[in-house]
């Protein structure tokens, strides 16, 4: 159903030529059901008299008048819990997704250093300690496995995962089939924490030449985009961005340049 000749159809009536905001057939019903409302004392009055003023702009029972067209009037936006605005027009989750790909500059630019210093990133040889089960002893016994890295998953790195945790893809150098995700080796980490996954040491360096992210990466390109706090439905984080961002940000604003 397209209005492509520049007519609009109503969503109420269906007759042409006006929409369902404006719809006279429609603003006749809530007068009707409004007047039978009061006649019958209902106690539902305020609701019919509120849905008669969203059409006519002035509410019967108090005489207010209210802003018909401003659908977002009296709305909190999802994210920073301010009136009259909605989520896609906040102007604070622009302010804060700035903000954050600034703050993913700092962590990003450090890693990087980091992993160029020690020589890691794609190719780098890996040892995990761990145990296995030992047929013959029947019993698990402590192992220390070897690992090629085969990818960084530099997009994972940034204000909420500053350590790198489950960002490295890796092989098994004695099972090629076994091919699991761990952390950074903690020489390349350095003070942050790795809460969420098992840390390997670094045995074998790649050149620093080879350890090459993404274009923009350094920058913080698309950092909010694998931000949590973002997603819909999140109310914005002040308590983070407070506690955790603006050290950040205050580091970003001593030492780098604004690239957008
Ligand atoms: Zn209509
Ligand atoms: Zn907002």
């Amino acid at each position: 159903m397209g209005n492509y000749n520049g007519t609009v159809t109503c969503g109420h009536c269906y007759q042409q030529g006006h929409n369902k905001r404006s719809c006279p057939r429609a603003t006749e019903r809530a007068q009707r059901a409004y007047q039978q409302a009061k006649e019958a004392g209902s106690a539902d009055l305020e609701y019919y008299a509120r849905a008669l003023a969203k059409r006519t702009g002035v509410n019967p029972e108090t005489g207010e008048k209210r802003k018909r067209r401003d659908e977002s009037y009296g709305r909190k936006c999802s994210y920073c819990r301010e009136q009259g605005h909605s989520r896609r027009t906040c102007s604070s989750i622009k302010d804060d997704q700035r903000n954050y790909r600034r703050m993913a500059q700092v962590v990003r630019t450090d890693m990087l250093a980091r992993m160029r210093e020690h020589g890691f990133g794609v190719g780098s040889l890996l040892t995990l300690a761990g145990s296995e089960w030992n047929e013959e002893a029947s019993e698990y016994q402590d192992v220390t496995s070897a690992y090629l890295v085969t990818k960084i998953k530099w997009e994972g790195i940034g204000p909420h995962n500053q350590g790198g945790d489950s960002c490295v893809k890796v092989i098994s150098v004695k099972d090629p089939s076994n091919q699991p995700t761990m952390g950074m080796p903690e020489a390349v980490t350095g003070s942050a924490d790795t809460r969420y996954s098992r840390t390997p040491e670094l045995v074998g360096a790649t050149p620093s030449e080879k350890i090459n992210p993404p274009s923009a990466w350094t920058a913080g390109a698309r950092a909010e985009e694998n931000a949590s706090i973002f997603e819909k439905g999140q109310t914005r984080d002040g308590y983070w961005f407070r506690t955790y961002g603006s050290p950040l940000l205050d580091r970003w604003g001593d030492h780098f340049e604004s690239t957008e």
